[in-house]
């Protein structure tokens, strides 16, 4: 680590919220002092037990944390190779590590005194995670959503209203994520006095990707501990992989063990039909350039003129043209490595980990699994793998029945 001049990389970002020329706030005045107060609020916040001791609690009796840690033993034999353990975020409420987040920032809004919640969603999984938040504390929940994504993810629109939330169909720009995000936003100015906005990935101007991938640390956390106890005392994992969207799950997987430089760290992109010209792909690093987008500066796609180009994946919670800044500044110091996986190595990675372990994956961490698949079989025996199995795929049967020519109206 010293020789880029890091003693740490667990303490960034510094107070502009800047890791190395990432991140930052690029907001406009009417933004500023919203986002100054949120940073204020947060910094007490998180050094108040009080506030972890209602997180925990709440992560215990309503999400079902600890997640295990689960030692893959017939895809451990079938690869031949190193050992693998999935951390099971699959089995949270909702499905997936977004609600670990969700709690957070939930949290921080009441404390706020904020009675009206807004969030922006993609695929709809971290809008349904906020409904539930908002419906269990009777709070009104307003979810931006690209009308293209409106229709195109039915059943979650239908699970936000049952929980009471109001979705808010997006038409400007190409009806998508980004512009979904662009639009809450816009709300939070003019909603100024009784309006949280909670984000779904650490993506945002700071504090939100220092404070979401602080709430998703937990998954981390939760390894280190689990490891010790399984693995003996002191053991650490040798390899970690997560999938990346705009990269929360696997920024609270890794955050823990940046400090450790014999733990190898790799982030798993969404290379859709191949990460070339085409661009049919959303791997922001591996395809991408820096720029600014949505209050900080990263790696996005853009075309030769800046303009951001939409990202392509089977799986749509992994179609945001952007990553999370600290991942854009672990891949540009090298402590992270970032791959791509397309489409059909994913829907591999799915079938084989429902055929052999008994879990449906979500397509998100089918990602995960298949560059597990590559490298493990080359690794020894005594070499630890541990991949965050951040959703379940309930929610994908129908895309993956779709391509494998399977009907479903039989
Ligand atoms: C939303 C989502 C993702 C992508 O978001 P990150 O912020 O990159 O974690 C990945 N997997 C699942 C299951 C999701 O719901």
């Amino acid at each position: 680590m010293a020789e880029d001049g890091i003693n740490s990389f667990m303490n960034s970002p510094d107070e502009q919220g800047r890791f190395g020329i990432f991140g930052g706030r690029f907001v406009s005045e009417t933004l500023m002092p919203l986002i100054l107060d949120l940073q204020a609020r947060y910094d007490h916040a998180k050094t108040d037990p009080e506030f972890w001791a209602e997180m925990h609690d709440l992560w215990t009796h309503y999400v079902g944390r600890p997640s295990p840690l689960y030692h893959a033993a017939r895809l451990t034999e079938h690869l031949g190779g190193a050992k693998i353990y999935l951390k099971r975020d699959e089995l949270n409420h909702t499905g997936a590590h977004k609600i670990n987040n969700v709690l957070g920032q939930i949290i921080l809004a009441r404390r706020m005194g904020k009675t009206r919640i807004i969030a922006e969603t993609g695929a709809g999984q971290h809008g349904v995670a906020t409904a539930t938040v908002c419906a269990k504390f009777g709070l009104k929940c307003v979810v931006y959503m690209g009308a293209h994504d409106v229709e195109r993810q039915a059943p979650n629109v239908f699970r936000m209203r049952l929980l009471g939330a109001e979705v808010v169909p997006v038409t400007s720009g190409r009806g998508t994520l980004k512009d979904a995000m662009n639009d809450a936003l816009r709300d939070w100015v003019t909603h100024v006095r009784d309006t949280f906005y909670c984000i779904g990935t650490v993506a945002g101007p700071h504090p939100y990707p220092a404070m979401v991938r602080d709430f998703q640390s937990i998954i981390g956390k939760e390894v280190r501990t689990q490891l010790a106890e399984q693995e003996g005392e002191g053991r650490l994992p040798d390899t970690l992989v997560a999938a990346i969207g705009g990269g929360s799950n696997a920024m609270g997987l890794f955050h823990p063990f940046l400090d450790d430089p014999s733990v190898r760290i790799i982030g798993v992109e969404a290379g859709g039909k191949g990460v070339d010209e085409t661009m049919q792909h959303c791997a922001s690093l591996t395809g991408g350039r820096p720029g600014v987008l949505h209050g900080n500066r990263t790696y996005l796609l853009q075309d030769e003129d800046g303009q951001i180009l939409e990202g392509f994946s089977i799986s749509a919670g992994l179609d945001y043209p952007g990553i999370g800044p600290e991942h854009a500044w672990l891949h540009d110091t090298g402590r992270a490595q970032y791959v791509s996986i397309t489409d059909n190595e994913a829907l591999e990675a799915f079938q084989l980990c429902c055929a052999l372990e008994g879990i449906i994956p979500a397509l998100e961490p089918s990602h995960a699994l298949a560059h597990v698949m590559k490298i493990a079989p080359d690794l020894p025996k005594d070499h630890i793998i541990v991949m965050n199995m951040c959703g379940r795929g309930d929610k994908d049967i129908f895309t993956v029945a779709k391509h494998l020519g399977f009907d479903m109206k039989i």
